[in-house]
C-alpha cells in the first residue's frame, strides 16, 4: 500500500542523493527542450509513449579532444541530420535547428568540461497511451565522459541466434529505441556464452551488423561489408569507405554469409562508440592475418588520426 500522509496527500518523490553514476552527477548539465539544466533535477513523463512503447529515436555521437586541444564533435551535422531523419521516418515531428542543437552540444560539453566525451541526443514522445500520433516531441542532450580510443583488444565475436528486426516490419535505417531490444538480446546472450560481442545476421541469413556496429571483412585484399537495406548504414561505415578511398583499398558493399566471414583475413566492427575494433575471431574460428598486418588496422590508424583531426592532409598543409 502506498503510504499517504496524515495529510490524506500523497508523498512528492525525494530525489536519490547518490546521483554518482558513470553518466553524470550533481553538477552534470544536460539540455533538456530549450534549456540547460541540471540531470538530476530534470523530470520526465512516466505516461510517456517512448517509455512504454520504445517509440523514440536518438542518437549516438562523439566528442574528441583534438590534437591542437580543442574539442571537436566528429561528423556533428551527420549525426543530427541522421536523428531528424530517424524521427521523420518514426512519424515524430521535428522541429529543432540542427545548427542550435549542434551549438547547444558544444555548451552542454563546456559545462560539464568534457572533452573525449560521449553525445546521447534522445527525441521522446509526450504522455500518449494510443498508438495515434503526436502534435510534438521532446528532446534531450545528455554527455558523458567517453575512454579515449579502444585500443587493439580484439573480440571474440559469436553468430547470434537473433536476427536483426525485420525491414518491413521497422524503419530499420532509423536508429529508434525499439528496435534496441534485438540489440540489447544479441549481446547478452553473446556474453553469456563467453565471448566479447554478438554477430547479427538479417531475415535472409545474410550477415546484418553488430549489436551496435557496422562489420567489414578482408579477404584477398578486399574489404567487404554488407550492403544498405537491412542494416543501420553507420556513419563510421561511411567514414572507413572515405578512408579506404584515401588508402587504394579496394572495397566492396554485398550479402556476406557466414562462411564467407569464417578464417577469412581479418575483420572489424566500426561504429561511433566501438571505433575500428578488430576480431580475433568469429564462432572461435580465428580469422588468418595477424591484426597488424590487417587492412583494418591501417583504417584503425588512419580513422584515430581523423577524429582528432592529427593527420592533416598535405594540401591543406601547404594552401
Ligand atoms: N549498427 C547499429 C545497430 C548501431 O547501433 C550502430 C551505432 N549507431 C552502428 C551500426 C554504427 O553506426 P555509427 O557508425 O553511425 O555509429
Amino acid at each position: 500500500m502506498p503510504k499517504i500522509l496524515p495529510s490524506g496527500k500523497l508523498p512528492s518523490y525525494k530525489t536519490p542523493t547518490h546521483f554518482e553514476t558513470m553518466y553524470y552527477n550533481d553538477h552534470t548539465a544536460i539540455y533538456l527542450n530549450g534549456s540547460i539544466v541540471k540531470a538530476a533535477e530534470a523530470k520526465t513523463d512516466f505516461f510517456g509513449q517512448t517509455l512504454h512503447y520504445g517509440y523514440g529515436v536518438f542518437e549516438g555521437i562523439r566528442s574528441y579532444r583534438t590534437a591542437s586541444g580543442e574539442t571537436k564533435i566528429f561528423k556533428e551535422l551527420a549525426h543530427f541530420e541522421r536523428l531528424r531523419n530517424s524521427a521523420k521516418a518514426l512519424n515524430m515531428p521535428f522541429t529543432w535547428d540542427l545548427a542550435t542543437l549542434i551549438e547547444a552540444t558544444y555548451e552542454v560539453l563546456r559545462i560539464n568540461e568534457l572533452q573525449d566525451a560521449y553525445i546521447r541526443p534522445v527525441v521522446y514522445a509526450p504522455a500518449n497511451m494510443s498508438f495515434n500520433p503526436n502534435k510534438e516531441s521532446f528532446i534531450v542532450i545528455e554527455t558523458w565522459q567517453m575512454q579515449p580510443f579502444l585500443g587493439e583488444k580484439l573480440l571474440k565475436v559469436m553468430t547470434s541466434s537473433f536476427e536483426r528486426p525485420n525491414p518491413r516490419g521497422f524503419r530499420i535505417e532509423a536508429k529508434a529505441t525499439g528496435h534496441y531490444v534485438n540489440s540489447i538480446l544479441a549481446s547478452q546472450e553473446a556474453k553469456s556464452k563467453g565471448f566479447d560481442e554478438a554477430l547479427l545476421n538479417d531475415l535472409n541469413g545474410y550477415v546484418a551488423e553488430g549489436p551496435g556496429a557496422n562489420i567489414f571483412v578482408e579477404r584477398q585484399g578486399v574489404l567487404y561489408t554488407p550492403k544498405a537495406g537491412n542494416i543501420l548504414p553507420g556513419i563510421t561505415r561511411a567514414t572507413v569507405m572515405e578512408l579506404c578511398r584515401e588508402q587504394d583499398i579496394t572495397f566492396e558493399e554485398t550479402q556476406l554469409k557466414t562462411a564467407d566471414l569464417l578464417g577469412a583475413d581479418s575483420a572489424f566492427f566500426c561504429g561511433t562508440a566501438a571505433e575500428v575494433i578488430g576480431m580475433e575471431s568469429l564462432d572461435t574460428v580465428p580469422f588468418k592475418k595477424k591484426w597488424s598486418d590487417s587492412l583494418g588496422s591501417r583504417i584503425q590508424a588512419a580513422y584515430k588520426d581523423l577524429v582528432i583531426e592529427k593527420a592533416l592532409k598535405t594540401t591543406e598543409i601547404t594552401t
